[in-house]
């Protein structure tokens, strides 16, 4: 296992933020921390940061930012194993969900335990605080596979690819079982009420009241495509969808044809096949 090299001290705010100085493998994300940090000054005083190899975490309180640095170190390698190349972010850590949301804005931070922007992740640290050590990983990790596909300008790809494929590599080191995961879409196929199509946008949206199988059915959908035909082709269906026009709709058929030789049709029927054989068992 590589040595995770994570360093932690305190922010001083004295006009910028002082971060840290000296020479560590993380050193090349200070000049964006330091312009994140300006933009909100009062809710980065007094701070603390830790830094890994791969990101910063900069935050209150102390003990979770110097927590964060080496989990979020793992996500970062296990984006990199799946998608190519590295990823590294800068992950704030504000005190509350009101800072959140202002470090958010325009999106929204209702339900989320985290969310992404170009090269952050942001921590709703409410939501946060009511996931296991796992689901940290687990959500870090989705959003840092979120900063590395450029999701926050990639908004004319389907959701579920966007959120399944995020979940796709933030689950897969988690070591939790399909059943536990999609707990929720379980008891939708107990009670004889199956999804009938892949989820769209609206599905994911805050209120949403199928928000969480719409999660769950995206990671599966997702999850089905590496398993029928290989992870390197999941990705070949993601970098492909990228390269597609705005047009969501015939886009994904065209790109799901091309790359994996079916319609958007027959991957729907397949995978409301395949998700009772993983998640009932
Ligand atoms: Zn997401």
């Amino acid at each position: 296992m590589p040595l995770i090299r994570v360093l932690i001290g305190a922010l001083v705010l004295i006009g910028l933020l002082v971060l840290p100085a000296g020479s560590g493998p993380g050193d090349r994300l200070l000049p964006s921390a330091r312009a994140i940090t300006a933009e909100h000054p009062d809710i980065w005083a007094g701070a603390s940061w830790a830094r890994g190899e791969h990101v910063l975490v900069v935050g209150r309180p102390r003990g979770l930012v110097a927590e964060l640095a080496a989990p979020a170190d793992r996500g970062s390698r296990t984006v990199a194993r799946v998608w190519g190349r590295p990823v590294d972010a800068v992950i704030l850590v504000p005190a509350t969900t009101e800072q959140a949301a202002a470090l958010a804005a325009p999106a929204r931070v209702t339900g989320l335990a985290a969310l992404a922007g170009v090269d952050r992740v942001i921590v709703e640290p409410s939501g946060f605080a009511r996931l296991s050590a796992a689901g940290r990983r687990v959500v870090i990790t989705h959003e840092l596979t979120h900063v590395a596909t450029d999701a926050a300008a990639t908004g004319h790809l389907p959701a579920w690819l966007v959120e399944g494929f995020a979940d796709y590599v933030g689950y897969l080191d988690s070591g939790l079982t399909a059943g536990a995961v999609a707990a929720e879409l379980a008891a939708d196929l107990r009670a004889g009420a199956p999804p009938r199509a892949l989820p769209d946008r609206a599905d994911f949206a805050a209120g949403s009241p199928r928000r969480a199988q719409a999660y769950e059915e995206a990671w599966l959908a997702c999850r089905y495509i590496a398993e029928r035909f290989g992870e390197r082709r999941l990705v070949a269906l993601y970098r492909a969808a990228m390269r597609t026009g705005r047009d969501g709709g015939e886009g994904i058929d065209g790109v799901l044809r091309a790359t994996l030789g079916i319609s958007t049709a027959e991957l729907t029927r397949s995978w409301l096949a395949y998700l009772p054989t993983v998640i009932l068992r």
